[in-house]
């Protein structure tokens, strides 16, 4: 019990670290068998850890200085130029930060967190295209202290946890069987180092950052889309010895009243009444860049209730080729007018204008004249609705109406 020790190579070897050499071959054997690039090209560097873990456990001298000592033995014992790469991606930020696989640049040096902003813009925005500030607080490296948190000398590697911040306690329950418990060392609260009070950088109070306000200057192209990123290189929080991250701008557009966005193109609808739908039309509307557009369609061609015409080269501006543009799309919404609008007499000069009724057949035998009603008379309220249902359903016991004549026209 209480024996601080680094078990990772065991763990990618999932062998417990009293293991037999025997053991930890055939352990070897088998994950590299499974996880070899030929077989399993998606499993990304598990194959260059395994083969890590195994080169130094299975050398007698590198395993002694790795159980004694941990990383560090192995550091110190000379790893060697391209084994650097790996350590690094195994040790450096912790066996979970390494599975998601981006956090560490090429130099092996670790990477800190992307900060993902929303950046809500409207679909003006996104047709004009837009140059706005956006002002954020972040971490810089204290200035006082050169992000050292005290003075030259004063951080020293916490020796309890060997600047780990986290203590690994290794119990053996049976011979083969350990239980492996983590936690935080409370020498140095977690933070691998320790300082003495008085060394401390009034500053950032041994914090080695502070906050600073930083304005960034955000161009929101012709044409980006919702989703679409907008990345500023290595300007989130800076830490001591880790390479910031991104600022991710995420454009998040903006609902607009009359236009709709699919791709490149623009869906609007539009209201016409049934003279314009039959007699043709013009109509105006203010485009995203405000100019307004003069809409006609000819008289004598029809615009049915629903259907949909196109306007060519109206959509949306092509990102980063915006003289192209998509489509607009207008969906007609016929307006008819209502009941009564015109006397009895008119409507039979109407109707001779209007094309002409199609021949009802004739009905011979028995036949039930009904009544149509409008929908609204029965939806007012649930219980109307019932009765009204109650009703019919008394009517339908009620066959032989009225006889209908046949009427011919
Ligand atoms: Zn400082
Ligand atoms: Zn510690």
């Amino acid at each position: 019990m209480a024996n601080v020790a680094d078990t990772r190579l065991y763990d990618i070897l999932g062998v417990p670290p009293n293991v037999s050499e025997n053991e930890l071959k055939k352990a070897y054997r088998k994950l590299a068998k499974e996880y070899h690039p030929d077989k399993n090209p998606n499993a990304g560097d598990k194959f260059k850890e395994i083969s890590f873990a195994y080169e130094v456990l299975s050398n007698p001298e590198k395993r002694d200085m790795y159980d004694r000592f941990g990383e560090q033995g192995l550091r110190e014992g000379g790893g060697g130029g391209g084994m650097d790469d790996i350590f690094s991606h195994i040790f450096g930020g912790g066996l979970f930060s390494f599975m998601g696989g981006h956090n560490r640049n090429r130099n092996g040096r670790r990477r800190g967190e992307d900060m993902l902003h929303p950046l809500k813009v409207s679909l003006e925005d996104l047709y004009n295209g837009k140059t706005t500030k956006l002002q954020l607080s972040k971490n810089v490296l204290c200035s006082a202290c050169n992000g050292q948190g005290g003075k030259p000398g004063a951080v020293q590697k916490c020796s309890t946890c060997r600047g780990r911040g986290v203590r690994v306690m290794i119990r053996q329950l049976a011979p083969g069987m350990v239980q492996q418990m983590q936690s935080m060392c409370t020498d140095c609260n977690g933070e691998g180092e320790v300082m003495n009070e008085k060394d401390r950088c009034k500053k950032c109070e041994g914090k080695k950052v502070v906050k600073e306000v930083k304005i960034l200057e955000v161009h929101v192209d012709k044409g980006m889309k919702h989703g679409q990123k907008i990345t500023f290189s290595g300007e989130a929080d800076q830490a001591p010895g880790v390479e910031p991250g991104d600022i991710v701008l995420v454009l998040q557009e903006k609902e607009h009243e009359i236009f709709h966005r699919e791709g490149c193109d623009l869906h609007m609808t539009h209201k016409i009444g049934l003279v314009e739908a039959l007699c043709g039309f013009r109509f105006t509307f203010a485009h995203l860049d405000g100019r307004q557009i003069v809409v006609s369609y000819p008289p004598g061609k029809v615009i049915e209730p629903g259907s949909v015409r196109v306007v060519r080269g109206e959509g949306m501006p092509q990102y980063r080729n915006p003289f192209e543009k998509g489509d607009l799309f207008i969906k007609f919404d016929v307006q008819f007018p209502d009941s009564n609008w015109i006397s009895p007499e008119k409507l039979t000069d109407l109707e001779d204008l209007l094309p002409s009724r199609p021949e009802v057949p004739c009905i011979i035998g028995d036949t039930e004249e009904v009544e149509l009603q409008e929908l609204e008379n029965t939806r007012s309220s649930g219980s109307q609705r019932r009765e009204a249902y109650n009703d019919s359903s008394d009517e339908e016991g009620n066959h032989h109406g009225p006889g209908v004549q046949c009427a011919h026209q």
